[in-house]
């Protein structure tokens, strides 16, 4: 038996059962694999459901406002997926007469999709026999021949794009890759994985050397940078003033409370309403504390305090900034922590 028809015959037995494993259409797998991105299996059943209750087809999602595509993936982080999926299914309404290409180079070109994504998409809807390489699938083949170079560098990966490929099955590569997916997940996890539980261990090298446990080799992360934060929740009547992030760079046009960036030891006391005056035109006293988060992202940790502003007097409100009925709270969508904190002091 040949290593990939060991891993199909227990993938046949084992697969998880998930919602976007009911058919193989290449839209559901495009959106399956990029909400998957940066996020839990768990974490994205829910929101995929309830993605495909809404937008059932590629062209119903082309037809859609960002904003409303934006409020469905409110909650999953990383909104230029988000972004970037809208733009793609456009550009295949356009392009490919709503179908999306049936070949892995073509797909790679459309925006927001990366080579793994591309290869997901094409050997599970297509049947192309093309390795889609993530994270999981990088430890399992480094472990299985016992690469101790560093996978994060690119020489490394061509060199375990090339032993996958050696390895994928002409017949049922789709299955072949989402079976790599599931031992990654479930069995081939990161630090101690569970060999015992393995179908593969007669092949595994690092499991006949007894060093699982070390590979893969990766450098060491960096921490990421520890911003601090005041924002201000400023209620004029029954509704809230908010603002929408700029165009570009972290959370893009998502909405949040009027916010800065504090000095190192500086209070908000003087900077948040001077802030709310210049940018915002609004007139406010900063009052108590009302809630505080962390919110890490890959490269930053907002560390912020959402303070209660008493309003006192305004002028008109600059483009990006409106006044929020409570009442309409969730139909925004919100830049994470200011999501947490809307959904903490406005329930
Ligand atoms: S034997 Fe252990 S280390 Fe090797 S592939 Fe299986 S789970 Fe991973």
């Amino acid at each position: 038996m040949t290593l990939a028809s060991q891993l199909l015959t227990w993938y046949y037995e084992n697969a998880r059962d998930l919602p976007w494993r009911q058919n193989n259409d290449a839209y559901k797998v495009w959106v399956s694999e990029i909400m998957l991105q940066q996020t839990r299996v768990e974490a994205v059943k829910n929101y995929y459901t309830r993605w495909m209750e809404r937008f059932p087809t590629l062209d119903t999602l082309a037809r859609s406002s960002e904003q409303e595509v934006l409020t469905y993936w409110q909650g999953l982080g990383y909104y230029s997926r988000a972004r970037n999926l809208l733009l793609g299914v456009r550009e295949v309404c356009a392009r490919y007469d709503g179908k999306v290409p049936d070949n892995a180079a073509e797909i790679l070109r459309l925006p927001g999709v990366g080579e793994y994504t591309a290869g997901a998409i094409a050997s599970i809807a297509y049947n192309r026999p093309v390795p889609a390489v993530d994270g999981n699938v990088l430890r399992i083949f480094s472990r299985l021949f016992c690469i101790e170079d560093d996978i994060t560098k690119q020489g490394t990966k061509r060199k375990i794009h090339g032993l996958i490929q050696n390895c994928m099955p002409k017949e049922q590569p789709g299955n072949f890759n989402q079976a790599l997916m599931d031992l990654g997940s479930a069995i081939c996890i990161p630090g101690h994985p569970r060999c015992s539980l393995c179908p593969l261990t007669k092949y595994c090298e690092a499991y006949a050397r007894e060093v699982q446990d070390v590979l893969p080799v990766r450098p060491p992360r960096k921490q990421p940078l520890h911003v601090t934060l005041a924002s201000g929740i400023v209620k004029n009547g029954e509704s809230l003033l908010v603002r929408q992030r700029p165009s570009t760079g972290l959370l893009a046009k998502m909405w949040e409370f009027p916010s800065i960036e504090l000095e190192k030891n500086s209070a908000p006391s003087a900077m948040l309403p001077a802030l709310i005056k210049a940018d915002l035109a609004q007139e406010i006293v900063l009052g108590q504390k009302l809630f505080h988060c962390i919110h890490t992202f890959s490269h930053r940790k907002w560390d912020i305090t959402f303070f209660d502003c008493r309003w006192l007097d305004g002028g008109a409100l600059p483009p990006f900034a409106r006044w929020l009925p409570i009442s309409e709270i969730t139909s925004l969508p919100w830049a994470g922590p200011h999501l947490k904190a809307a959904a903490a002091l406005f329930k």
